[in-house]
């Protein structure tokens, strides 16, 4: 695999496979930035089938950004690098309790109609296919729900 070493950045591995341009918007599309990305894509893997990697130099992913990974690619593993060096490991794992991330898509759900009051708290229906269940009207966001509500 001819991909390079980076001096600094963030190296996402164990990204499910197919995942890695979703992972590249939550990142704010460093590309168009002018930073430098690596996409490794569809390469297998010994813990799963197929897994997409990706690197960004001079990009350091934030603990929100972390979060919201979990729910694009419940199992990938995050590697900050500085000076060719791991400095910090983060696994990306779906919280059994979210609030404030995603919202109800029930009309009708308080969540929705007192959204200045109550905020939106959801848990882990299930892991794959990842889904959430809205803790006020019991309505369930599904992996695609979730992914629209992130890009
Ligand atoms: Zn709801």
């Amino acid at each position: 695999m001819l991909v390079q070493k980076i001096s600094d950045g963030t190296v996402i591995d164990h990204i499910t496979a197919g995942k890695a341009l979703s992972v590249l918007r939550l990142l704010g599309d460093p590309q168009a930035r002018g930073d430098t990305v690596a996409l490794v894509m569809n390469v297998s893997s010994s813990k799963m089938k197929r897994k997409d990697i990706v690197k960004v130099e001079g990009v350091e992913i934030s603990e929100e950004q972390v979060q919201k990974l979990a729910l694009i690619a419940p199992q990938a593993s995050v590697n900050i690098i500085r000076s060719y060096r791991v400095v910090d490991k983060k696994n990306a794992v779906p919280p059994k309790l979210l609030s404030g991330v995603l919202n109800c898509n029930n009309p009708t759900c308080v969540s929705v109609k007192e959204n200045d009051s109550v905020s939106p708290i959801f848990s882990l229906a299930e892991i794959s296919p990842l889904s959430y269940q809205c803790k006020y009207c019991g309505r369930k966001l599904g992996e695609q729900d979730i992914l629209s509500q992130l890009g």
